[in-house]
């Protein structure tokens, strides 16, 4: 039986790119190029400085993208110089907010630990945590993949409770498919989804395991984007460089929704 309960999500990470006018005016080409249901399940995770006044744009163009941050610190405030928290975040109109990013954790040191930290505070601002997993190439290539799952998904979600659980994404991403153009075959990628979802019930129960959207994340182009999210326990896909051009993004999004649709 086909698990799939919930229309497939299409996801892009801007990183460090696109200064105001260029946010704003990639929002309002993305808003032409999609159809209303087609934005519904596409979001944007972008720089801090233009949050707010892109949420405020689509609000004027009725654009239904969702938006997100890359990265929230745990407390809500205080004197944590540079930070930024999910409770600002939530107040400007984010929806998620992406942790754990391997960028993140190579450049900034980000852990399981801290990467659980931040995804209890997302949750008590209502946003979506979107926790990112995966191994690196020597894990892949030493036959460690699904250890290194089992324990980031034991310790990114430690101490959450069920009903938490499901309100987080999980973002399947090896690290060596990261701005490589080396994909895993599409049958890998289901069976470490299918390996998440199995972690996931076991420890949470059915309902969680069964329901929480489990996303892939590494090279997606247009022309693998179709077969990546066919997969049963595949919820959607995570785009970083053909996300920042949005002729591309919007091909992307129209191809994975109408090839899964259904
Ligand atoms: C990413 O940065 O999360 C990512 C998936 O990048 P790319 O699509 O460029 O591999």
């Amino acid at each position: 039986m086909n698990r799939r309960i919930k229309s497939p999500i299409v996801g892009g990470n801007w990183k460090m790119y696109n200064t105001m006018s260029q946010s704003l005016d990639y929002v309002r080409r993305l808003r032409s190029l999609l159809e209303d249901e087609e934005q519904t399940r596409a979001f944007v995770l972008m720089p801090f400085t233009v949050l707010y006044a892109v949420k405020t744009l689509m609000a004027q163009i009725n654009c239904r993208v969702s938006i997100g941050a890359q990265d929230a610190f745990w407390e809500d405030r205080g004197a944590y110089t540079g930070e930024v928290s999910s409770a600002m975040l939530s107040e400007v109109g984010c929806k998620f907010v992406l942790l754990g990013h391997c960028e993140r954790r190579r450049f900034f040191f980000e852990t399981d630990e801290t990467v659980n930290r931040k995804a209890r505070a997302a949750l008590r601002h209502a946003l979506t945590p979107i926790i990112c997993i995966g191994e690196t190439l020597v894990e892949r290539e030493t036959g460690q993949t699904e250890e290194k799952i089992h324990r980031q998904v034991a310790a990114t979600l430690d101490g959450l409770t069920a009903t938490e659980v499901q309100q987080c994404i999980i973002a399947y991403e090896p690290i060596w498919a990261i701005g490589t153009d080396q994909t895993p075959r599409v049958e890998r990628v289901e069976e470490v989804h299918s390996l998440i979802r199995a972690l996931l019930k076991q420890k949470y129960y059915d309902e969680a395991g069964q329901s929480i959207r489990i996303i892939y994340g590494g090279s997606v182009h247009l022309d693998n984007c179709v077969e990546l999210a066919r997969g049963e326990n595949v919820d959607g896909l995570f785009v970083g460089r053909d996300s920042l051009d949005p002729v591309t993004f919007a091909q992307i999004i129209r191809a994975a929704c109408a090839g899964t649709s259904g």
